[in-house]
């Protein structure tokens, strides 16, 4: 037996007795909106995961024919591997979330919060080159209102980590639901992929835009008031 539920947000919730596989056309849609991990992600400390990128940069490095004894180039296998860990990739680590805090909404504040053009620093996994770019979100209280800046730092956490642009959108929203306790919140997100701009058709002046809406979001007039708002 399977017990499917449809969550407001539109995913499913499973439950299976059929010794916990889920039928091929359940294929657990909330699972694939999460960053792809192995399951020992986190049991290597952060100084033993630059030791070993370290390693590995320096052989492609090697690789590729650079002499690593020459003065400036000695010092890049660390400095990538600690830009790795401790900046552009940090966001993968469940520990680097940013922690949350509410506040009552005690102005009684009804109407849209709209953060515009919050900025969107983050790396395609299909390549490993920056997606650059700006997000803007909103949300309307359920009751309790968010300190601002923590709207760029939910932002922040799942774009340093290598990404495709669907799937961040949808991750910052998702979070902003759990947070904030409500549907309705609506991200928007305008970014430039340097590995369509650097590499296969190397267009420039083209980005990509990717939307998720929900609850009074779903609302023509609600939708359209925030995205002249963002204009
Ligand atoms: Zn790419």
């Amino acid at each position: 037996m399977t017990k499917v539920t449809l969550n407001g947000n539109g995913s499913y919730s499973l439950q299976s007795k059929l010794n916990g596989k889920l039928p091929a056309a359940f294929s657990a849609p909330e699972a694939d909106m999460n960053t792809p991990l192995r399951p020992d992600a986190f049991l290597m400390a952060d100084e033993d995961k630059m030791d070993t990128i370290e390693d590995h940069f320096r052989s492609i490095m090697e690789t590729l024919g650079l002499d690593l004894n020459d003065d400036s180039l000695k010092g890049t296998p660390r400095r990538v591997a600690k830009m790795f860990v401790q900046e552009i990739f940090s966001g993968l680590n469940p520990e680097n979330k940013p922690a949350i805090s509410l506040f009552e909404n005690k102005y009684q504040y009804r109407q849209i919060l709209v953060e515009r053009n919050i900025t969107v620093k983050s790396f395609c996994e299909h390549h490993f080159l920056p997606i650059i770019g700006v997000a803007h979100v909103a949300y309307f209280s359920a009751g309790e209102v968010i300190g601002l800046s923590k709207l760029n730092r939910i932002v922040e956490y799942f774009a340093r980590r290598p990404q495709v642009q669907e799937r961040l959108t949808v991750q910052i929203a998702a979070e902003l639901k759990r947070v904030l306790n409500t549907e309705d919140v609506a991200v928007y997100i305008d970014a430039r992929h340097m590995c369509v701009e650097l590499r296969g058709v190397e267009h420039s002046h083209c980005s990509t835009v990717t939307t998720e809406y929900s609850g009074k979001f779903l609302n023509e007039n609600i939708r359209a008031e925030f995205l002249q708002t963002i204009k």
